[in-house]
C-alpha cells in the first residue's frame, strides 16, 4: 500500500531554508507528498506564497511557524500549525522581535568593527539571501574579509556565547509562544524533543509536563535527528500526557543536504491521519 505522506515541519527562504516557498511546494509534489506545513523561524512571511503555489499546483499547505523560546539552558522550539497568518497580535509580536534582532545585529557589527574587524550590516545582509540575518552570516563575512581563517574561528573566538562580540538574541518565552499560537487559532507543538539539551528522560518529561500546563497541544514524535529509541520515548510522552502527535523533516534545502523533504534521514513517516487529528484539534479551538 502506498499511502501518501505529509511533512509538517520545514523552512523556506523566509527564514533559513534555501528554497523559496513556491520551490518548496513544487519539490514536495515532486516527491509525492500529500500535504506540507511551512514552519519558518519566527515569521509567517512565506506562508501566503506557499498557499498560493499549493492552490495552483494542487498541494495542501498548512500555515505554520516555528517559535524559538528561551529556557534556562539554550532554547526550545514550538511549532504552531493551522495558525491564521493575518492574526494581528502574532504579527505585532513578530515585528517587535525582528526590530530587537535588527538592533542586536547592529550592535554585533559595531563591536566587530571596534575590535578591528570591520563588518557592515549591508555585507551581512548580502550573505543572507534575503532571509533572517544571523550569526552564520556574520561568520561568512568575517571569513570572506580575512578577519578569520574559518567559520569555526569566527564563532569560537568572537561571536559564540561568552565571546567578545556576542549579544544575546531576543526570544519569546514558552508561555508567550504558546499563547501567540493559540491566539492565532493554531495548535502548539513541541519540536524535535531530542534537541532540547535534556540530560535525562526525567528532565525531558518534566519540561513536557510544564509546557503541557501552559497549554501545549502536541509533541513531535518524528523528527530529523531522531533515533528509533527517541521516537519511541516521544510516543510514550504523548500517550502519558494526552498530547497530539506531529512531526516532519525540518527540511532546509541545500543548507542541510542530508535531510530530505518528507523522510528526513529515512526514519520518519507521517500519514494523513496525523494531519487530520491536528486539524480537528485546531478547529475545536475556534
Ligand atoms: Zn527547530
Ligand atoms: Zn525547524
Amino acid at each position: 500500500m502506498s499511502e501518501r505522506l505529509v511533512d509538517l515541519h520545514m523552512h523556506s527562504t523566509a527564514s533559513d531554508g534555501s528554497l523559496t516557498p513556491s520551490e518548496l511546494v513544487a519539490h514536495a509534489l515532486e516527491v509525492g507528498l500529500a500535504a506540507i506545513a511551512l514552519t519558518d523561524h519566527d515569521t509567517t512571511d512565506g506562508v501566503a506564497e506557499a498557499i498560493a503555489a499549493g492552490e495552483r499546483l494542487g498541494l495542501e499547505v498548512v500555515p505554520g511557524i516555528e517559535i524559538s523560546a528561551k529556557r534556562e539552558r539554550g532554547t526550545l522550539h514550538i511549532v504552531g500549525l493551522f495558525i491564521d497568518p493575518a492574526n494581528r497580535r502574532l504579527q505585532e509580536r513578530c515585528v517587535r522581535l525582528r526590530a530587537e534582532r535588527a538592533a542586536r545585529n547592529g550592535r554585533m557589527a559595531e563591536r566587530l568593527t571596534e575590535l578591528g574587524m570591520p563588518v557592515s550590516i549591508e555585507e551581512v545582509r548580502a550573505k543572507s539571501g534575503g532571509g533572517v540575518l544571523g550569526r552564520p552570516h556574520f561568520a561568512a563575512v568575517m571569513l570572506e574579509k580575512g578577519h578569520v581563517t574559518s567559520l569555526d574561528e569566527a564563532f569560537d573566538r568572537w561571536i559564540a556565547k561568552g565571546r567578545p562580540a556576542y549579544f544575546p538574541k531576543a526570544l519569546f518565552d514558552p508561555a508567550e509562544s504558546i499563547e501567540m499560537i493559540h491566539d492565532a487559532g493554531g495548535v502548539a507543538i513541541l519540536a524535535h524533543p531530542s534537541q532540547l539539551l535534556c540530560d535525562t528522560a526525567a528532565e525531558l518529561e518534566g519540561m513536557v509536563t510544564e509546557l503541557r500546563d501552559l497549554g501545549l497541544d502536541g509533541i513531535e514524535t518524528q523528527w530529523s535527528t531522531a533515533t528509533a529509541e527517541e521516537m519511541e520515548e516521544a510516543e510514550r510522552l504523548a500517550e502519558r500526557h494526552g498530547l497530539l502527535r506531529s512531526g516532519g523533516s525540518d527540511f532546509h534545502g541545500g543548507v542541510k543536504p542530508d535531510i530530505r523533504i518528507g523522510v528526513a534521514r529515512g526514519q520518519i513517516r507521517l500519514t494523513g491521519e496525523v494531519l487530520e487529528a491536528l486539524r480537528e484539534a485546531a478547529q475545536a479551538r475556534r
